[in-house]
């Protein structure tokens, strides 16, 4: 457009500045001509021609003596008029016969062109024409000119948009995900081509991208344990259904702080700690048990990039724990009661402070107290054998009626003390299994049968077979087990009544040993007590031949 415009403007002004040169010759010409004809007209007909002539308009005709004095003047009174003769037209004709010039009148923005011709008497004949200067020529083509310029604007504006629009359409085109499938200028074509393996290597890097993504959730779906990487703004780019399960998060959406998962002090010190730069370890107590959480800082070069965070349930690792804990001190108490009671006996009699006929008393209950540690020790490797679940045991088929008579015969003395009449029922029933083990569960069920009975109670085993499963019925006429001590008789060292069992011998440890006895074998026990009638242990033990 711009282009259009200048070109037309500098052509306009050109054309007319050719024009106007053009013209002026013309008008000069036509002065000279006109001022020659008058000159020659006054020559022969003197001044009465000038009256006789009208001159056209813009023509001004003046008659000037030798002298330079104004006699006749077409459009003025001579006499109002100066002298002449220093005009330069004038005095170049006075002098050489004939002189022209020409003048500029910037008010009417027109120039006069002047001709004079000498006549013979000496005086001069001026012609004068006036005819528009270049501004005012170009003030009279200004109209039409910017008509055309207007018009070639409008043009070069539609026709450059017509054009920029089909360059610019077959690139609009363009498809950028099928660069290549629809025609477009030849030029593009390399650009084209790259663009297409580029396309090609971007979705192949996704897919694989997308592929390692769903085999990391795939992978981390199926951890028990949780885990939990987030930035170094402790915003969640990754998290397992265990973490949430473990935290005890209900939901979790991406972008959210680690903090929306578990908001506890301990759990945010641990995330700082590890955000500090060293791996950190914390116990959270949860509503649903013991996590223990472990958060290490991602590192890349000298600054930390990220955390991961495992969370592992340790709920049962705890409780065995504490229950290994609370063993060793029972078992520290238990072995501890009896070896002091043992130490001052023993410092009483080596003082002489026992008198000769209670030596007898005195070593009776120095017996009693090493049996009880005896006891205790057996009882205390009865469970450590049991609890080494990897230690090989030769396993057999044990036949459980004989065994239980086996059980009863051993135990005949102290029921005959007691005053408890036993007795043997229902028929033989083979398992596969440790007879040490089976033993040791008959003799702790018929032992606390006996002591826990009353004088002239009863004890009743009896077994049975049912399909594929054997049961052994232990059942006594003794004080029963209240209702609120039931659940904790197998728990080691329990006892029910601290008083009463301390007249009743006993380590606590016996139902743990039968608890753990019956697990061994894959088994069950149940109790069924009523306080002052009498208690029934059932045992229940798969008799298919099993391989440990
Ligand atoms: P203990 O060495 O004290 O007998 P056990 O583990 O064998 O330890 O038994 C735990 C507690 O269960 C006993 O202290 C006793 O109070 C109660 N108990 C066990 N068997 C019987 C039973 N047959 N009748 C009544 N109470 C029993």
């Amino acid at each position: 457009m711009t282009i259009c415009a200048v070109s037309v403007i500098a052509a306009i002004m050109l054309v007319t500045a050719v024009l106007y040169s053009r013209s002026a010759d013309k008008a000069a010409a036509e002065v000279r001509t006109e001022a020659r004809l008058i000159a020659a007209a006054v020559e022969r007909n003197g001044e009465s021609y000038l009256s006789d002539i009208k001159p056209g308009s813009g023509i001004r005709i003046t008659w000037i003596d030798a002298r330079g004095t104004v006699i006749y003047d077409s459009e003025s009174d001579p006499e109002q008029l100066e002298n002449h003769s220093d005009r330069e037209e004038i005095s170049e004709a006075m002098e050489k016969g004939e002189g022209s010039s020409s003048r500029y009148s910037r008010t009417i923005m027109k120039k006069t062109v002047n001709h004079a011709v000498r006549l013979s008497d000496g005086s001069v004949i001026r012609v004068s024409g006036a005819f528009s200067s270049m501004p005012a020529h170009l003030l009279k083509v200004i109209n039409p000119m910017l008509l055309i310029l207007a018009a070639v604007v409008l043009f070069s504006a539609l026709s450059a948009t017509g054009v920029s629009r089909s360059i610019v359409r077959p690139i609009n085109n363009i498809d950028l995900d099928h660069p290549v499938s629809r025609r477009s200028y030849k030029e593009l074509a390399p650009l084209l081509e790259k663009l297409r393996s580029q396309n090609i290597k971007v979705s192949r890097q996704m897919d694989e991208l997308q592929s390692s993504r769903e085999q990391f959730s795939l992978m981390t779906e199926s951890m028990t344990e949780g885990l939990i990487i987030a930035d170094p703004k402790l915003i969640v780019l990754a998290c397992n259904s265990s973490a949430l399960k473990l935290l005890g998060a209900g939901s979790f959406t991406k972008g959210q702080s680690i903090y929306a998962l578990n908001n506890s002090d301990v759990f945010r010190r641990c995330l700082l700690d590890a955000l500090g730069g060293r791996r950190s370890e914390c116990i959270l107590r949860t509503g649903e048990g013991q996590r223990e959480v472990i958060a290490s800082p991602a590192n890349s070069t000298d600054m930390i990039c990220g955390l991961v965070v495992f969370i592992m349930d340790v709920t049962e690792k705890q409780e065995l724990e504490t229950m290994r804990r609370e063993f060793t001190s029972n078992v520290s108490h238990e072995l501890k009661t009896p070896l002091t009671t043992i130490y001052g006996i023993a410092d009483m009699l080596a003082n002489g402070m026992v008198k000769q006929e209670d030596v007898p008393q005195f070593g009776d209950n120095i017996r009693s107290e090493a049996e009880r540690l005896i006891n205790l020790i057996g009882d205390i490797v009865s469970l450590s054998k049991l609890d080494e679940d990897s230690a090989p045991r030769d396993n057999e088929n044990v036949e459980l009626y004989g065994l239980a008579a086996e059980v009863l015969e051993r135990l005949k003395l102290s029921a005959e003390e007691k005053g408890v009449a036993t007795e043997l029922s229902g028929e033989k029933v083979s398992v596969y299994g440790s007879r040490t083990i089976l033993g040791e569960v008959l003799y702790n069920l018929c032992d606390n049968a006996i002591k826990y009975n009353v004088s002239g109670g009863r004890l009743d085993v009896k077994t049975a077979h049912v399909p594929r499963r054997a049961i052994i019925t232990v059942s006594d006429t003794g004080m029963g087990i209240p209702q609120e001590h039931i659940g904790r008789i197998f728990e080691r060292f329990y006892r029910v009544d601290k008083s009463r069992s301390r007249r009743i011998k006993g380590t606590g440890l016996g139902l743990s040993i039968v608890k753990h006895g019956v697990m061994y074998h894959n088994g069950t026990v149940r109790v069924d007590s009523e306080p002052g009638k009498g208690t029934v242990f059932t045992v229940e033990l798969p008799v298919e031949k099993r391989q440990k």
